[in-house]
């Protein structure tokens, strides 16, 4: 393990990381809530189809929804139970999606359904199903299918791939208790990672501020898999797939491409573990672990935390400030403000960050006019230009934006509106510039 001259990307910030309060503490298990809602639009891609009727009973970790088409994956129960409902609900991005109301029965909730095993030397094809069946998709948040990306295009090749343990955002501390807790299911799934995509070498890629889980890494590496652990220099974004590629193989992918096109694929660690975890079994993610941190939280933690937990019920259980103003999921930087408490936890949140009155106030600042400090262009690791952006967003201009300055690079880090002296919220602009240049887009098709 390399730990001097820590590689990195160029450019990025350095927001305060605030993961002590929770780094320490060890993964607890969460209750169950009295009613489980289980979004079936969890994922990119298309929703999964319910299999069950209103009024079945159902156990722990039995399929309760199947993948409609290659886009999607399955939904497995999170809790023994009956199923109550099978209706719309609240999703995170405030739409209404297909829902599955589970209600938990307190004394069976512990029996877990297993199913047909999948070996890590079955065939790449087989692995790509399971996987799929299993439910998984990236768990690092993006909730893109995992089994997809996976399947290596015909005359593409991976040689690399990377396990994103970098957990750079500020607060989660997820990925580091994983990698601390679960270091065999973390190198299982990198067995049948490598075998699905034909792979020749992994690199689990840690940030420096999580050394012990570096070095616990290191100890359980397996004999006879081509796997390497490798420390990175502390700084946001570098959990983002590009800039991984980028610190650890000096390459770039192009504007528009994929890891893929560099021979490269990165997946998420925690990712790895659940497929190391639930494909020897057969079974269905049913739960993930989320931390629950931010100034407004009473317990604050790791949780493992059933699929389907009402975000109303978890702040209950933790209990939160009566001030409570913000509730992100995900971190701060690039996570989404819940629009609502009756949302439920699905596979792709990471964290549950809820901030105070005082704070939201820190954060709501006078916005001021450009001063052309040029601070934004030397912290954008995609090397655009978010002054230039800025000023043609509020001008409207999104063809200029969309052509010649790169909009579709952004990927909304907010690292640009992180060192604005002048509080422009820049990365605001861009997310609602870049949903109209896609609305066009598809108008236009
Ligand atoms: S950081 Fe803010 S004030 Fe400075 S150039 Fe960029 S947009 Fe203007
Ligand atoms: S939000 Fe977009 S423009 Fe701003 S720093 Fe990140 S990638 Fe660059």
């Amino acid at each position: 393990m390399r730990l001097l001259g820590l590689k990195t990307f160029r450019h990025g910030v350095h927001p305060p990381e605030l993961k002590d309060e929770t780094s320490g503490m060890a993964i607890r298990r969460f209750p169950f809530a009295p009613l489980l809602v289980v979004p079936l639009v969890q994922h990119l891609g298309k929703p999964s189809l319910p299999v069950v009727r209103e009024g079945e009973e159902v156990l722990r970790g039995q399929r309760i929804a199947r993948p409609d088409g290659f886009m999607s994956v399955a939904m497995h129960a999170p809790a023994s139970g009956v199923v109550r409902r099978i209706a719309l609900t609240p999703s995170i991005s405030g739409r209404m999606v297909p829902g599955v109301y589970l209600e938990p029965h307190p004394a069976s909730t512990q029996e877990v359904m297993d199913g047909t095993p999948c070996p890590p030397d079955a065939e790449p094809e087989e692995i790509i199903a399971a996987v799929q069946e299993a439910g998984v998709v990236g768990l690092g948040g993006a909730a893109f299918p995992t089994h997809v990306k996976l399947r290596v295009p015909e005359g593409k090749r991976v040689d690399t791939l990377i396990l994103n343990g970098a957990e750079c955002e500020p607060y989660l501390t997820t990925d580091h208790r994983v990698m601390l807790e679960q270091g065999e299911d973390v190198f299982a799934g990198i067995r049948y990672l490598l075998r699905a995509t034909g792979a020749e070498r992994a690199i689990v890629a840690v940030e420096a501020n999580k050394p012990d889980a570096a070095e616990q890494l290191e100890k359980l590496r397996p004999e006879g898999v081509p796997v390497s652990v490798e420390m990175l220099r502390v700084k946001y974004p570098q959990g983002a797939e590009k800039m991984l590629i980028s610190a650890l193989l000096k390459r770039t992918v192009p504007s528009g491409g994929l890891p893929l096109d560099v021979g490269a694929l990165v997946v998420n660690v925690a990712t790895a573990a659940e497929i190391g975890r639930l494909l020897p079994r057969g079974r269905g993610i049913q739960e993930r672990v989320v931390t629950v941190s931010g100034p407004a939280v009473g317990k604050k933690g790791n949780y493992r935390i059933p699929i389907g937990t009402p975000l109303r019920f978890l702040l209950e259980e933790v209990g939160v400030a009566e001030d409570v103003n913000r509730v992100f999921l995900g971190g701060p930087m690039m996570g989404t403000a819940a629009s609502s408490l009756d949302i439920s936890l699905t596979k792709g949140t990471s964290g549950v960050v809820a901030f105070t009155d005082t704070e939201a106030e820190r954060t709501h600042r006078r916005v001021y006019p450009c001063i052309r400090c040029g601070y934004c262009v030397d912290a954008c690791p995609m090397f655009l230009n978010p002054q230039q952006l800025g000023a043609l967003a509020q001008a409207g201009d999104h063809e200029s934006m969309a052509g010649e300055h790169r909009l579709m690079d952004c990927f909304e880090c907010g690292s640009c509106s992180f060192v604005c002296p002048s509080h422009i919220p820049l990365v605001q602009r861009f997310r609602s510039a870049k949903a109209s240049v896609r609305k066009a887009k598809a108008g236009a098709a």
